[in-house]
């Protein structure tokens, strides 16, 4: 299998929650840089996954900064919203990532589509795209998911974005109200690691 071994990686995300998961689930042996010092802004996420997008950035920043990049992109799905938000759950919180707005939008269209959701259970899962490029470069992408369903109300006031109205299956706490490392053990990024853990 292709392996490729590195001391440097750059983590492209502008998203301070996710670098720091991200930065807890690296190998401390590696140096980590983060993009904020190249005052890089995104790329567009014009892509039509999860996948396709992980890699417009990680392609994107590594060649803006000549290294390694590890880069993500994750969303929440719910089954009733024919998996909205999904690669749309940034967008939703708007242009200054607003998530009680966001949360309030999940609970408008879920009105929209049955005035007694709260009485069900809706089905929704976290989704997370690694991938890891050089240049334009692919050297890994992966997928990894965490099954769960949305609580009638927001939550607790860990974590970030849509945190307090998941609630993992198997568990009564939102991931608002879990603590961080309890959440960082079984969440979609944990699970895209231990896929990608191979080619670091
Ligand atoms: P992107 O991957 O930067 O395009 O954004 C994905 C969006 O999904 C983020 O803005 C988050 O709000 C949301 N999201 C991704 N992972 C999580 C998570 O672990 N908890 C809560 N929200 C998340």
């Amino acid at each position: 299998m292709f392996k490729q071994k590195f001391n440097k990686l750059l983590i492209g995300t502008n998203n301070k929650g996710k670098l720091r998961e991200i930065k807890n689930l690296l190998p401390k042996s590696l140096k980590i840089h983060s993009i904020s010092k190249f005052k890089l802004k995104s790329p567009v996420e014009n892509g039509k996954s999860f996948k396709e997008n992980s890699l417009i950035k990680s392609k994107y920043f590594s060649e803006k900064t000549g290294l390694t990049c590890l880069a993500d992109d994750s969303g929440l799905e719910i089954d009733l919203l024919d998996k909205s938000p999904g690669i749309y759950s940034a967008r939703w919180a708007g242009k200054h990532q607003n998530f009680s707005k966001a949360i309030k939008k999940v609970y408008r269209e879920l009105n929209k589509k049955n005035k007694n959701w709260k009485n069900k259970k809706i089905k929704a899962r976290f989704i997370c795209a690694l991938s890891i490029s050089y240049l334009d470069k692919k050297i890994a992408c992966v997928l990894g998911k965490v099954e769960g369903y949305i609580s009638d109300k927001p939550k607790g006031k860990n974590g970030f974005g849509y945190d307090p109205i998941f609630i993992p299956l198997k568990k009564r706490k939102t991931f608002g109200e879990m603590k961080p490392s309890q959440k960082y053990k079984m969440d979609h990024r944990y699970q895209a690691f231990k896929k990608i853990k191979k080619f670091l």
